[in-house]
């Protein structure tokens, strides 16, 4: 009946599928534990009619020109530059810090005199890595250094990871570089946005295809059986494509140890007022047990709801238990190492494939992934 399967309907599976289905005309199975598509991108109106993300704020953004044209099929957009600022003590300073951040921060002579050494230092427009700008010796960068770290990272990291800067991947803080220019944008990329009718639209206008069905709340352990290197679906040997974007230790029932994971807990708020913050996303740097505040009107540009919504994000750590999510893969090489013990069980598996954020155990955004997907389903 079907020529591939795909377990998982987020960006990486939903993409992979659609090319499939329609430029190499293969009948696709998509099995999807969750009672929806979309995965993590997914979004939905609450009881109040606000437009909110289930799984936690996410901004389309890239500058893969092919992505943005390939998903453009299934949505008009939202085009605004995202903005996030962090709580510190009274005052909302741009994240990342950047030289309107400088300013706030310093007095005038005093930003004016950091802004040039910065200039010259690294360029103008220039993007430093934290970790990268604390290497400096300069005694003037050695500042600003500190007070980036203390003010943004420091606390941030400590509840988002369990771990301080210095423990975790220098990939992760990387991706919110001090930037040398008077951008406040959170992205330095071309298109940036949100689907104008929201993700799930977007999704399902991409799996509605007659050569996909989709069987959403089905986990595949329930249907597939992985024994050796062959693969079943109801009973029977499937000998076609498999595309697994799941967890890849819970394939093989966690036989080594867990993957380790972070996960966190969204607590839902609807005010009665029409605005909270006045800002999509504040970060909350130095403060608090959550992480971040994301207000949804502010990032979906809705227009229609009474009063507001707004999420805090508390960070854990996943331990599998029902109900939790694994949302960030804990990149180190101990992890790495394990996930590749689970990989090598995988190998003689012919026409199996990982794909996606936790199949391949990275922290890829949407882009990344739609890319990756892309070129798997074209190898296909
Ligand atoms: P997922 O979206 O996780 O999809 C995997 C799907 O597989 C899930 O629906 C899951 O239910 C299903 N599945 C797993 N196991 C099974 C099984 N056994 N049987 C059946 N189905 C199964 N990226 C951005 O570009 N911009 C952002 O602003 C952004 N914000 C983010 C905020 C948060 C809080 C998080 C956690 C991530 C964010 N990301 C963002 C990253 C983005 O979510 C991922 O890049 C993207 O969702 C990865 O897609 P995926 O298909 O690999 O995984
Ligand atoms: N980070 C931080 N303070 C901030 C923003 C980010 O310490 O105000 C660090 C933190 O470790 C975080 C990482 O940078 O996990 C990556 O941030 P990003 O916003 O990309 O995380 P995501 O949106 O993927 O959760």
């Amino acid at each position: 009946m079907y020529d591939c399967i795909i377990i998982g309907a987020g960006i990486a599976g939903s993409v992979a599928a659609r090319k499939l289905a329609e430029e190499k005309g293969r009948k696709v199975l998509i099995l999807e534990r969750r009672k929806h598509v979309g995965g993590n991108c997914y979004d939905e109106r609450d009881a109040y009619g606000v437009l909110v993300h289930t799984y936690g704020p996410h901004i389309f953004h890239t500058n893969r020109e092919e992505v943005f044209a390939y998903l453009s099929r299934f949505t008009d957009w939202y085009r605004f530059g995202h903005e996030v600022v962090a709580r510190v003590g009274e005052r909302l300073l741009p994240v990342p810090f950047n030289l309107n951040t400088l300013h706030q921060v310093y007095e005038a002579d005093k930003a004016d005199r950091l802004e040039r050494i910065l200039i010259a230092t690294y360029g103008e427009g220039s993007r430093v890595p934290i970790m990268k700008l604390r290497e400096n010796e300069d005694p003037d960068i050695r500042e600003i250094a500190q007070y980036v770290y203390e003010n943004v990272f420091l606390r941030y990291t400590m509840k988002q990871w369990g771990q301080t800067p210095e423990e975790i991947s220098p990939e992760v803080t990387g991706r919110v570089p001090v930037v040398i220019s008077y951008d406040n944008r959170y992205f330095g990329d071309r298109y940036q946005g949100v689907p104008r009718d929201g993700f799930t639209p977007m999704f399902e206008r991409m799996l509605d295809h007659e050569n996909i069905t989709v069987q959403c709340g089905v986990d595949c352990s329930s249907r597939m059986r992985f024994e050796g290197d062959a693969v079943y679906c109801d009973g029977k040997r499937f000998t076609g494509d498999v595309i697994y974007t799941g967890a890849l230790d819970e394939l093989f029932d966690c036989r080594f140890g867990r993957l380790p994971y972070r996960s966190l807990d969204f607590r839902f708020e609807h005010l009665d007022e029409d605005s909270f913050q006045g800002h999509s996303v504040v970060n909350y740097t130095v403060s608090e047990d959550f992480t971040r505040i994301t207000e949804f009107k502010f990032l979906t540009g809705q227009r229609d709801a009474n009063g507001t919504t707004i999420v805090r994000e508390y960070p854990f750590a996943y331990t599998g238990a029902e109900g939790e999510i694994p949302y960030y893969a804990i990149l180190n090489e101990e992890n790495e190492a394990l996930y590749q013990r689970y990989r090598a069980l995988t190998e003689g598996m012919e026409r199996f494939h990982l794909l996606g954020r936790l199949a391949e155990y990275k922290y890829y955004n949407i882009d990344a992934m739609a890319e990756k997907a892309m070129q798997l389903a074209e190898q296909l």
